[in-house]
């Protein structure tokens, strides 16, 4: 890829995605369960780009939303309402509506509580809400806490004897159509091992409820299929696929899964300016054009990134760390890279996922541009954000 042109094009930071590396991640996991009734959504978080989600909704994509905002984004790129999943263990009264009334294919419900507000609500509109519910079935998904899910001290999902309560009070609702069930354990999963015990648990669960004439047709097994940042291993999808369906033990049901970083993260790279180089004493500091609103999982998680340079030379250890005025504000530490100069480009890869999604405006610094790279075309697909955008909403106060 000709960096040094599309710096020159679209300036720095730039957030670059590989759509014909969407596609084929996106494939790749499809054909897993082609012998089967299957549907991808692909968690719209880890990267809501609005072309990027009409990309994966023209491969034939679905989409698993956090938010009404996201069930709208997922809308207004071309999903297909029938495909659109709606999760989070906080909705309000008002996204709930608005779901209801967008006809989306389930609410994933996370709470006894939460089933009466939709149930409320649904009866206040006067129809029928598609609901699955998202079972927690305590399972250890081995990854860093912060993206940890499925364990009963994480705040997400009912227990199964919860979610047996929920299923049996909506089977008997006029306002209530139980379609689906759901787990969702853990991000970043590089052993899938605890996927597939979440799914052979709800497994048991669904046909508990089918036997009590209560007629599942989705089982989503969620997310978190991990990836390469450094040299984790990377799920056989094969075996994965294969966990699932053996799981079903041959239980009729439509296999919904939901990745995000799976399908975004190794697509997507954040290119980056040098600013200067310094030292404090012994010290050696790489000042770029991107920072923690950039790029946030550094200095969430300590997660690591390769970067880059674009240029040899004998290497030596560094910080590589942004403008913003916090000493958390690092994009990788000690690292090896050659000597550099104002001006000079660094890759930050694996950035699809998770990466201008967390982004923000702090210290009043404008979301960097994206693009899109397809067939070797360079296209923009997201505006630098600039001062006016940033104010928009305070402007008229003062
Ligand atoms: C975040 C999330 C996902 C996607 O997780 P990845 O690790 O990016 O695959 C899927 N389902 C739900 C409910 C989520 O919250």
């Amino acid at each position: 890829m000709d960096y040094l042109a599309l710096a020159k094009k679209y300036k720095t930071p730039l957030y670059i995605y590989d759509f014909d590396h969407i596609k084929a991640q996106y494939e790749k996991l499809k054909r897993e369960f082609n012998a089967r009734k299957s549907l991808i959504c692909y968690a719209v978080k880890a990267n809501s780009n609005l072309s990027l989600l009409k990309h994966i909704a023209a491969l034939g994509g679905g989409f698993d939303c956090v938010s009404i905002g996201e069930v709208k984004r997922a809308i207004l790129a071309g999903g297909s309402n029938y495909k659109i999943i709606y999760s989070g263990v906080g909705k309000s009264d008002e996204e709930i509506k608005e779901a209801l009334n967008l006809d989306i294919l389930m609410i994933n419900l996370e709470s006894y509580e939460e089933m009466l507000r939709v149930e409320l609500i649904a009866k206040e509109l006067n129809k029928k809400a598609r609901i699955s519910v998202r079972v927690n079935p305590n399972v250890d998904p081995k990854t860093h806490p912060y993206i940890s899910t499925g364990l009963h001290k994480n705040k997400f999902g009912v227990s199964i004897d919860e979610a047996r309560k929920i299923y049996l009070h909506a089977h008997k609702s006029d306002y209530l159509d139980p379609v689906g069930i759901h787990s969702h354990i853990g991000s970043q999963l590089s052993d899938i091992s605890p996927v597939i015990e979440a799914a052979n648990i709800v497994s048991s669960l669904l046909k508990e409820l089918r036997a009590a004439d209560i007629d599942i047709k989705f089982f989503d097994v969620g997310g978190g299929i991990g990836i390469r940042y450094k040299d984790e291993n990377e799920p056989n999808l094969y075996e994965y696929a294969q966990g699932i369906l053996a799981a079903l033990k041959g239980q009729d049901a439509t296999i919904i899964c939901e990745p995000g970083r799976f399908i975004v993260g190794n697509s997507g790279e954040l290119l980056t300016s040098v600013l200067y180089e310094k030292r404090n004493t012994n010290k050696r500091f790489v000042v770029v054009d991107a920072a923690m609103n950039d790029l946030l999982r550094p200095s969430l998680y300590e997660a690591y990134h390769e970067i880059v340079a674009l240029k040899d030379g004998a290497k030596s250890p560094c910080d590589v760390v942004g403008p913003i005025c916090e000493s958390g504000d690092f994009l990788a530490k000690d690292i090896e890279l050659p000597r550099l100069e104002h001006g000079d480009l660094l890759v930050i890869k694996s950035a699809g996922a998770y990466g201008y999604s967390m982004s923000s405006n702090y210290n009043t610094r404008g979301r960097a541009a994206q693009i899109a790279i397809e067939s070797g075309k360079d296209r923009l697909i997201g505006q630098r954000e600039s001062f006016e955008d940033m104010i928009r909403n305070e402007k008229e106060f003062i």
